[in-house]
């Protein structure tokens, strides 16, 4: 057996079973828009690890910010004291806020963490317990982050009961609502909001009622955005009966869908904003958004952790925002959004394939392939019917084969395409190429 072997055998035998993993293989290395194995593979990533290293593996600034506070000071506890790099990131984020009001931060590592906060911060500030989630909607593994998740039944399996006090209303997806997949925007809007007008009336009061959670962009539960008229009859609804709004940007944010945050597509003001993932490019970091004048309810002392905000974490982070900003970031995530949309367009109009992509979606360089299905009757029942199983998951392993790391999302057949802000055009024309090949091999 080769050393890769060997590593993997070893993996294998002492790394916990609890993990899901896509490949049998040990990362070694990253380097922009490529990964290597330890037995000489190599990958066009289109996962970014879920999302996370938008600039690139490895960026060169942000690597050299990291390895720059390493040498000042790795570890200078919240609450403890202020430190350089916490402050001088909350500096480079308030300009880019998606409202003006968005001026009072806590950083956390993990998305879950940052979600967790916020649903305390929502019972704190409001003084009520029960929260209102998506179903649908992906928020972390953590007890309250699980509570609020209603993507996957494997987030939850076996460990109930769960944080109570959540109530779901189903996210404006056909999927989600039994609907042919044609259902207008607006209809699909309606259904969601009188669902949501049903909660408040029959399940939870609005005086019970603490928050709603949202996904501007439903993420692990098959990328789709949410039509802007959802996102403003949420807000509408949480002015009118005093709820807050949290916004859940950890997938959506950080120019992922073209703009810095999603929600800057609909203007919708969040009451608190969730970021992670993109904020420092792979070194663990997220933040809890609010306003000064809702955080200044909080009793001080009641929130914290260790390594929360760490200093190399935070400095990566500034490097990150630097970044974006002198690469003209947001330029490219046009260009290459326009072309990714294209070629995918290009394949559903292909004679042999077409009819089996039921779906193409997303915004920016967040962009979803929805396959037809066997299990799910609200696809057109034509298709249903001569649908090969697990499709989706066929096509990526097939993407793997041929040298593009790509990942599925949700109970349904989806592929999600999260290539780096930065790619290069002629990377990203070389993965759609392997994707319409995989496709086509796969479905012939
Ligand atoms: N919210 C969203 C929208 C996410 O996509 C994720 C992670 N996929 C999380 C929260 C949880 O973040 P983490 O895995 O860092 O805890």
């Amino acid at each position: 057996a080769t050393s890769a072997d060997s590593l993997v055998a070893f993996g294998q035998q002492h790394v916990t079973r609890g993990l899901g993993r896509l490949t049998e293989a040990v990362m070694a290395k990253g380097e922009g828009s490529y990964v290597t194995f330890e037995d000489g593979r190599r990958m066009l990533d289109f996962s970014c690890g879920i999302g996370v290293t938008n600039l690139g593996h490895c960026h060169p600034k942000v690597s050299k910010a990291a390895a720059d506070q390493c040498v000042n000071i790795v570890h200078a506890q919240c609450s403890i004291s202020f430190h350089g790099p916490y402050l001088r990131l909350i500096e480079k984020l308030l300009p880019i806020m998606p409202d003006p009001s968005l001026d009072s931060f806590f950083f956390w590592n993990s998305g879950s963490e940052a979600i967790e906060a916020s649903l305390k911060m929502a019972r704190q500030i409001t003084g009520r317990q029960n929260i209102i989630a998506m179903q649908g909607g992906y928020h972390g593994r953590t007890f309250g982050a699980m509570a609020v998740t209603k993507s996957k039944t494997v987030y939850s399996e076996g460990f109930f009961p769960l944080m109570p006090g959540v109530f779901a209303i189903p996210f404006p997806y056909w999927h989600q609502l039994g609907l042919p997949i044609n259902t207008s925007e607006e209809e699909l809007v309606r259904f969601s909001l009188y669902q949501l007008d049903l909660v408040l009336k029959q399940q939870t009061a609005p005086r019970d009622t603490a928050a709603i959670i949202v996904e501007p962009v439903l993420g692990e539960g098959g990328y789709v955005p949410a039509p802007a008229s959802f996102l403003k009859g949420l807000r509408t609804v949480c002015d009118k009966h005093g709820i807050l709004l949290i916004v859940d940007e950890v997938q959506s944010g950080f120019g992922r869908t073209g703009k810095y945050f999603n929600v800057e597509y609909s203007s919708v003001r969040p009451d608190i904003l969730i970021i992670a993932k993109g904020l420092a490019n792979g070194f663990p970091l997220s933040g809890v958004v609010s306003r000064k004048e809702l955080t200044d309810k909080l009793v001080p002392g009641s929130m914290g952790g260790t390594y929360a905000g760490n200093a190399v974490s935070c400095a990566a982070a500034v490097a990150v925002a630097n970044a974006f900003r002198e690469e003209k970031v947001l330029d490219n995530v046009s260009a290459r959004s326009s072309e990714l949309l294209t070629s995918l367009k290009s394949l559903h109009d292909d004679p042999e394939v077409g009819s089996m992509v039921v779906d193409i979606r997303g915004q920016g360089l967040m962009i979803a392939v929805e396959f037809a299905s066997p299990l799910y009757s609200s696809t057109d029942p034509a298709l249903v019917s001569s649908a090969p199983k697990s499709l989706a998951s066929r096509v990526a392993k097939r993407c793997m084969e041929k040298g593009l790391l790509i990942l599925t999302t949700s109970i349904y057949e989806v592929i999600r395409f999260i290539p780096p802000l930065n790619i290069s055009q002629g990377d990203l024309q070389k993965g759609c190429q392997i994707f319409a090949e995989s496709v086509k091999e796969v479905i012939r």
